[in-house]
């Protein structure tokens, strides 16, 4: 098998490393000024400005007030703290909920808890074979108990990128607040909540190149929500728990770094982006591209390919040097299909054979080169094997290598 004889990074939508610039804005808070922002003393007044600051900074890039922005312990708490939140805050009006079959686990499994142990009613709206939702579903969907609307800004499975907007105006107009898990858009999309028409927002650090474990809920001021996390009053109230100070330092600055450079990166990454799936197409039979074709993360390639695990690709291209995914990280080994590509009208068989390869500020053009050298010869070896595999008139016409 082809080595890259080094180790290539395509798995930017399960995490990113920590950007130096951004672990250099923490580290203070890790050495000297450790103070708990909540005491009172001057010492501890610098951890307090530090946290106000990146609040701030946060708030700029949303668009909103200071006050609006919770900060969290990752992108999981987040759409936790959001869904049930607002679930909670509204259960004497209604316990209706609206959300898609296509939503990452902390939304899908919180919203299967409320309906299997607190009596809340869930309307997934279909999605198309891109993985689209359609307004209009949402608009046929809102009932006179629906509390709130749910849908992902951008899969992290197959990189195609909801119609926010439009669904935010829909819910604004019947007066239901708007949640968007925006974790894969957080370091590449417009994150303007006014023109996303969103009433809360979920962000997580670890994809845009701050630490794992810091997140961000955006909360439209008047959206009615009950703190999940009781304890003290920090947050305004929202989320109890000392901050995570350094931590938030580095998300804000990380989130500030993302959105200094957002439309040159997305543009360079387009590129490699697309340079990468017409690769893929046109040299390996029977693969088929997943989600939309240009309503996509700027850095999101995935794929389907007939005869082939999943699992089986990635041991590949790991023992070649390639780190990359099935689809989303939490759900890699599992062998039940993803719900995601399910949920697309992709047939389990095919849905087994998934590649999900996400691109990054380290990519480079070579890179592109390199995994094109090897993933034709993966997919060929392991279909060569394989007692599933009946090749296409394509793939016998394949010239012997
Ligand atoms: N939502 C989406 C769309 C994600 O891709 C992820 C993580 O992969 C999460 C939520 C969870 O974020 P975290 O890992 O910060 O808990």
């Amino acid at each position: 098998m082809t080595n890259t004889s080094r180790f290539i990074y395509l798995d930017h939508a399960a995490t990113t490393a920590v950007d130096p610039r951004v672990l250099e804005a923490m580290l203070p808070f890790l050495q000297d000024k450790y103070g708990n922002p909540s005491s009172v003393y001057r010492f501890a007044g610098q951890a307090k400005e530090a946290l106000e600051a990146a609040r701030r900074t946060v708030a700029d890039i949303l668009g909103c007030r200071p006050g609006e922005i919770v900060f969290t312990s990752c992108g999981t708490e987040s759409d936790n703290l959001a869904i049930r939140g607002v679930a909670w805050a509204s259960r004497e009006r209604g316990r209706h909920i609206i959300t898609t079959p296509i939503e990452h686990h902390a939304v899908e499994a919180t919203c299967h808890q409320l309906a299997e142990h607190f009596g809340y009613h869930i309307t997934e709206v279909p999605v198309d074979r891109y993985g689209l939702v359609d307004p209009d579903d949402v608009a046929r969907a809102i009932r006179d108990d629906t509390v709130l609307i749910t849908v992902i800004y951008a899969n992290n499975e197959v990189g195609t990128i909801e119609p926010i907007a439009e669904i935010g105006r829909i819910a604004r107009e019947r007066g239901i607040p708007f949640h968007t898990d925006a974790v894969q858009a957080g370091g590449s999309l417009d994150l303007d909540v006014d023109r996303l028409q969103v009433d809360l927002m979920s962000l997580s650090g670890h994809k845009f190149y701050a630490p794992k474990g810091v997140g961000v809920l955006y909360v439209r001021e008047g959206t009615p929500l009950l703190p999940v996390q009781t304890g003290g009053g920090q947050e305004g109230r929202r989320r109890a728990g000392t901050e995570n100070v350094a931590y938030i330092v580095g998300l804000a600055k990380a989130l500030a770094l993302a959105h200094e450079q957002r439309e040159a990166e997305a543009e360079r990454l387009t590129i490699l982006r697309d340079r990468l799936i017409a690769g893929v197409l046109s040299s390996i039979p029977d693969a088929h591209l997943t989600g939309h074709p240009t309503k996509r993360l700027p850095n999101h390639a995935s794929f389907v390919f007939e005869g082939v695990d999943g699992e089986a690709i990635l041991l590949q291209l790991d023992l070649a040097g390639v780190a990359a995914s099935s689809g989303s990280a939490c759900a890699s080994g599992d062998p039940e299909p993803s719900h995601v590509l399910t949920a697309m009208g992709i047939e389990r068989r095919l849905a087994l054979g998934s590649l999900r390869l996400t691109l990054g500020r380290e990519n480079t053009a070579q890179d592109i080169v390199d995994v094109l050298a090897i993933l034709p010869e993966i997919i060929h070896k392991l279909r060569a094997l394989s007692p599933f595999y009946a090749p296409s008139s394509k793939e016998m016409a394949r010239p012997a290598r």
